[in-house]
């Protein structure tokens, strides 16, 4: 599923170095204006992050953290596309991700059948398998407008075998939450290959 990052050629990439921090990329994919770009801008504030690389650059939609979490340091590379310059299918060829989030809104349904069009692609194409995947619901602070109840979300998500988490950016519900766990899912999916 997927080959070749744009920069590959660089040991520094993969995690197989004991002594290097491991750098995990990790694609946005979902509809436009879902909150994509508000989720990795508040995954710069969060508790967890140690340094934010700075320099690395919006002109590709990429972002970089260093995450600490249970004594151990791990860089993360945020990409976000919007889906019209780039198809899931490119996307995951050209980056090669450690994990993918599938994000939708709550008050949406149009992008909650994104969402689910973007996870029947990536269930046919065997990329669950492969990599860690976690659909998102978010925007869960407009209650009032919401259109896509929780069992719903977690519905979707169960029957593609992801892990499930509602969020808000706007009042940072649940943003470390995520963060944690999709770092922790690479882990373990780290974990049970090397085994
Ligand atoms: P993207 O196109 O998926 O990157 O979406 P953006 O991050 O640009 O967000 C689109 C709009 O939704 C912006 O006006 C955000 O302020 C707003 N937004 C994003 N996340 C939330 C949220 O959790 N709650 C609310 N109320 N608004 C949000």
């Amino acid at each position: 599923c997927g080959s070749g990052y744009h920069s590959v050629g660089s040991s520094s990439l993969d995690s197989t170095n004991e002594n290097e921090i491991p750098k995990y990329r990790v694609v946005l994919l979902g509809e436009s204006g879902v909150g994509k770009t508000a989720l990795v801008s508040q995954f710069m504030t969060s508790e967890y992050m140690n340094t934010y690389d700075a320099s690395l650059d919006d002109e590709f939609g990429e972002r970089t953290v260093s995450v600490l979490l249970d004594g151990q340091e791990s860089e993360m590379v945020f990409i976000d596309h919007p889906a019209s310059e780039m198809s899931v299918e490119n996307s995951l060829s050209t980056y090669e991700p450690h994990a993918c989030i599938v994000v939708y809104s709550i008050t949406a349904r149009s992008t909650f059948q994104t969402a689910e069009d973007i996870l029947n692609y990536l269930w046919k194409e065997d990329c669950i398998k492969d990599k860690s995947v976690i659909v998102v619901g978010n925007k869960a602070d407009l209650a009032r407008s919401r259109v896509i109840s929780q069992n719903e979300g977690k519905g979707l998500a169960v029957a593609k075998d992801c892990k499930f988490i509602e969020t808000s950016s706007g009042i940072q519900h649940n943003v470390d939450e995520l963060l944690v766990g999709i770092l922790k899912q690479i882990r373990l999916r780290e974990s049970l290959e090397k085994k």
